[in-house]
């Protein structure tokens, strides 16, 4: 497993990772398998989405706030409910098949992580699945 430490800047925010991750693919030597994407957190989320248009970041965590308001009668004493929420809705991994050493992603797709109770140094773990054909 290796791992990746972002540090945000933001309370909410996407980083584009998809250089790091395709760095560690690259170094791995894996020709066909399996890119697992996790993150060790509760207050941030891990997605894939259009990195072309940087509006579609901002939509997204637009959507998000409206959906999940920071203040709303949360009973966690933290003040944090709204990022908790919005990690669960996200999700914590994603997966992406490795295919001729490099990650099959889609022409306009990026890999984000998205920060919902920033700034904080963050952690992603990324394990490669050899996955060899015979
Ligand atoms: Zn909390």
């Amino acid at each position: 497993m290796e791992k990746i430490v972002i540090r945000t800047t933001k309370r909410k925010q996407m980083v584009d990772i998809t250089g790091q991750v395709s760095s560690i693919v690259q170094r791995s030597n894996v020709k066909t398998g399996l890119c697992f994407v996790f993150i060790p957190h509760t207050t941030c989320g891990i997605t894939i989405n259009e990195n072309a248009d940087p509006s579609v970041r901002d939509d997204l965590l637009f959507f998000l706030c409206e959906l999940v308001p920071e203040n709303s009668g949360y009973r966690h004493s933290e003040g944090n409910s709204d990022a908790h929420i919005q990690s669960s809705i996200v999700g914590q991994s994603v997966s992406i098949i490795v295919q001729d050493g490099n990650l099959a992603l889609g022409v306009w797709q990026g890999i984000f992580l998205c920060e919902f109770d920033g700034p904080r140094t963050r952690s992603v773990w990324v394990q490669i699945l050899d996955i060899r054909s015979s």
